[in-house]
């Protein structure tokens, strides 16, 4: 199958030849482990996975009856896009952020903190809620909820400097959450399970203004221990793709073998078994701090960073897709 034309080869700072371009990967690799933060940057070109053998089989999972609700979680996409643009220090931000709070339940809570810039203290939160038991480690499901205050991919450079809708990057991420949100309450996960809405991971221009809500997070924990987490970002895409994310393969293979496997028991391909391009996100703050995180994302998306990234580019198919494989993979822990 071609693939489209990625955003990575369109407009990332990465280009030449392949030697040149892997070689650059492992400087930002280095870079970026003991320190250093980028996003949404892919560092290396994809290339196909080597056959998976002897893989476990994951236990049979004692699913709710309560399905995933493909359209209810589009609803979830609409309303944050529909709300306007998220970006933080706006009165948006602050009433989404409301809307959020309201839409997780009774254990939801704010992270308050804030970023210094130069024109001043950022105000910033994380949105996180709880479900299950609470004794026990505990699986950790995140996304980001802000926008990018520029869409400084847009083909039309006159857009560059506005704010992005962000249906698929932020919107989709939280949409499924919120769905699985409803789930959990309906029919408590045998697992404590705690989501997470990063705040700030798409604010600043330069790699150190990025991922401010994860990194706090990492640092400020609240529940735990985490026995491993799953990023959702970009998941929305109506023609859906998602490669295993290179980092997490690497830093996190058994979560991501766990994953994949219940996305092949659920019969959705879209879940590739080839390894995509390293993207830098909100699971590397986590992957630092020794937690098993993975990013499951679908980076190959034309509009990612422009003003047409909008909800007709996504899909309530793609959403249930992504959905029903975290439902699975949660309701078959122990
Ligand atoms: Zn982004």
């Amino acid at each position: 199958m071609a693939r489209k034309r990625g955003p990575w080869k369109q407009g990332a700072a990465i280009s030449g030849t392949r030697s040149h371009r892997i070689w650059v990967a492992l400087l930002l690799l280095t870079a970026l482990l003991p320190g250093q933060w980028g996003c949404h940057t892919a560092a290396d070109p994809p290339e196909d996975a080597p056959a998976q053998n002897g893989a476990p089989a994951a236990p049979s999972p004692q699913m709710p009856e309560d399905e995933f609700d493909g359209e209810r979680s589009m609803a979830w996409l609409r309303k944050q896009v529909d709300a306007g643009f998220r970006v933080p220090g706006t009165k948006t931000h602050a009433t989404v952020r409301r809307m959020l709070v309201e839409g997780l339940g009774p254990t939801a809570q704010v992270q308050e903190f804030t970023h210094q810039t130069r024109q001043g203290h950022l105000p910033l939160a994380n949105i996180i809620a709880t479900y299950g038991p609470e004794e026990g480690d505990r699986v950790l499901l995140c996304a980001h909820w802000d926008t990018r205050p520029f869409a400084d991919q847009d083909p039309n450079p006159a857009n560059r400097n506005q704010p992005i809708p962000g249906a698929n990057d932020g919107a989709s991420g939280v949409a499924v959450l919120m769905e699985l949100s409803r789930l959990f309450r309906a029919a408590p996960p045998p697992v404590g399970v705690t989501i997470v809405l990063f705040d700030g991971e798409d604010w600043g221009r330069g790699l150190d203004e990025m991922f401010l809500g994860s990194r706090y997070f990492a640092d400020h924990p609240i529940g735990g221990p985490f026995r491993y987490a799953i990023l959702l970002d970009m998941v929305g895409d109506a023609d859906l793709r998602i490669p295993r994310e290179r980092y997490s393969h690497e830093q996190a293979r058994a979560i991501v073998d766990k994953v994949w496997q219940a996305a092949a028991e659920l019969g959705y391909s879209q879940f590739s078994a080839s390894i995509g391009p390293a993207i830098y996100d909100d699971h590397l703050p986590l992957l630092r701090k020794g937690i098993p995180a993975i990013d499951i994302i679908d980076f190959d998306y034309p509009y990612w960073h422009t003003l047409q990234d909008t909800p007709d580019k996504c899909s309530p198919t793609s959403l249930k897709i992504v959905g029903d494989v975290v439902r699975r993979v949660v309701y078959a822990e122990r």
